[in-house]
């Protein structure tokens, strides 16, 4: 923890030696953000429009392309974006750019016996979908760095798993954040009966709702594992209107794609844990979430909220 590099630091501190190039965001950076690419290729691929194409306040030729969807450029400055850039900054990140507004129909359509099963999103828009499961970790230091970078992302969440510490997920809810169904104990449901399924995913539809005060609306199997009975199941709670599952995964520094190009896609969901050193080799989760959204940034996407697309 003391050699956790993205502690945040004082403005003054940020060219202290030992600084990564990577860690810069403002315009000024970008010429020195080029130069690492060019020394880091393999971290870079894809790379003019790499790092031409980083999202952010002070690039907004990039940014009207890569947020896809505004359809006007970007008024750059304005105090809102200054603090924002600032923030991204703070954490050593690409500023990425401000989501889209959400569309006014969801692309995903749902309700009236529908129950779809989603990994992505159909959109042309340039951003893919955060999403943290479980519960294990929580760090404080994760909820200053949401509070301070204002990403949208969605929470699956597993009763077992954090009814030892039910607040530390209400300031992350309070940003706009949704906390979502990941069953009452995370079994594997292809193993588990309909009556087992229902309970695992309907009780935890109770827990939620009493302990966040909303229902939550999308769930997601543990494993990915689900079946028709979970569909069944699913179904019978009330108020689930989707099965989310992913395509890429958050390991502790690479985001592991299943498609082989490696490269995210329009609409692509991104699952990550709330874990800590133990599980993540004595990494941080700011750090693995800030080697997350560098990445998302290198390829010239941002991140929106998924519960305004299902
Ligand atoms: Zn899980």
């Amino acid at each position: 923890m003391h050699h956790d590099p993205l502690t945040p630091v004082p403005t003054r501190a940020r060219r202290r030696p030992g600084g990564r190039p990577g860690r810069t965001g403002s315009r000024a950076a970008l010429p020195l953000l080029a130069a690492a690419c060019l020394l880091l290729v393999a971290g870079c691929s894809g790379s003019t429009s790499t790092s031409a194409s980083t999202p952010g306040p002070s690039a907004p030729t990039g940014t009207a392309t890569s947020a896809g969807g505004t359809g006007k450029p970007t008024t750059p400055a304005g105090s809102a974006q200054a603090e924002r850039a600032a923030a991204f900054r703070k954490w050593g990140i690409p500023v990425l750019a401000d989501p889209p507004p959400p569309p006014a129909v969801k692309p995903v359509k749902s309700g009236k016996g529908l129950l779809p099963v989603v990994s992505d999103v159909p959109t042309t828009r340039k951003i893919v979908f955060v999403t943290f499961d479980d519960g294990a970790e929580k760090d404080p230091k994760f909820v200053r760095m949401m509070q301070d970078l204002k990403i949208p992302f969605t929470m699956f969440l597993t009763n077992a798993i954090i009814q030892n510490d039910y607040g530390f997920f209400k300031p992350l809810q309070a940003l706009g954040n949704s906390i979502e169904n990941h069953t009452l104990t995370h079994p594997n449901l292809n193993t588990e009966s309909l009556a087992a399924q229902k309970h695992e995913i309907c009780g935890q539809q109770t827990k939620l709702t009493h302990e966040y005060g909303t229902a939550p609306g999308l769930f997601r199997p543990p494993y990915g594992n689900h079946n028709a009975a979970t569909k069944e199941a699913v179904r019978s709670c009330g108020g689930l209107r989707a099965i989310i599952l992913w395509r890429e995964s958050m390991q502790i520094k690479k985001v592991q794609f299943q498609r082989p190009d490696h490269m995210f896609h329009p609409g692509d969901i991104i699952l990550a844990h709330f874990r800590g050193p133990s599980e993540l080799k004595g990494e941080s989760m700011t750090k693995m979430t800030a080697n997350m959204l560098r990445q998302i940034a290198q390829q010239g996407f941002t991140v929106a909220r998924l519960e305004d697309y299902v």
